[in-house]
């Protein structure tokens, strides 16, 4: 085995990705939110969902503010420390790539805006959920990287349950507004990984 590391590295690694996601998708919550919803689909169902993805986000900066879940920590190995800084860096270079490929187009919950165009061109070209995808890798890089049970996995559950309870609910929102379009475009794109599903 090898020798265990100071929990500082993961504290760092967590606290910069944690601002880079905030730095990113900050612009285009801002924007977006000047554009008019014009039809909206959420339900109580999203509330939890939405919930439970920021308590998912912020669980591991309490973990690194108080020992409330100390109980839960076992010691930090290079191994899993080095794979997660990996995939946290991938997961946020996809974020970046698809909140400007989306545009003006995203909303946080299922939303269509005024003037909502469909995306099919840059990360969207090959699959429809690109951001979903964004947020899964930089979620498991939390997990690898976090060595804590339960702030570790928190966020990659709460993204993992929200992508599984909106993915379809998305995409009929998306057929019932672009029609043929939509339909057109799920044909020839995957959704999460090209060529696979
Ligand atoms: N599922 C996508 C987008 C997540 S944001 C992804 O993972 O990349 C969710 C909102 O984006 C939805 O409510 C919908 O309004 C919008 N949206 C999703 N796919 C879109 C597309 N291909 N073009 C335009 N808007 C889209």
């Amino acid at each position: 085995m090898l020798q265990a590391m100071n929990p500082w590295f993961a504290k760092a690694a967590i606290l910069l990705g944690s601002v880079a996601m905030v730095v990113i998708r900050a612009p285009h919550g801002q924007r977006s939110r000047a554009i008019p919803v014009v039809k909206s689909r959420k339900g109580r169902l999203e509330v939890i969902l939405l919930t439970l993805a920021w308590l998912g986000f912020f669980v591991p900066l309490i973990w690194i503010a108080t020992p409330i879940f100390a109980f839960a920590d076992y010691p930090l190995r290079p191994v899993p420390f080095i794979a997660g800084t990996l995939f946290l860096p991938l997961g946020l270079w996809l974020f970046y790539r698809s909140h400007a490929d989306l545009g003006t187009n995203w909303s946080i919950t299922l939303e269509v805006r005024d003037g909502h165009q469909l995306v099919t061109q840059g990360m969207y070209r090959h699959v429809r959920h690109p951001m979903y995808m964004a947020l899964l890798l930089y979620s498991l890089g939390q997990a690898l990287v976090l060595p804590n049970w339960v702030a570790g996995p928190c966020y990659g559950v709460a993204v993992g349950l929200l992508f599984a309870f909106r993915v379809n609910p998305e995409e009929r929102m998306m057929l019932e507004e672009f029609g043929k379009d939509y339909e057109a475009y799920s044909r020839r794109t995957s959704r999460l990984v090209p060529g696979v599903w």
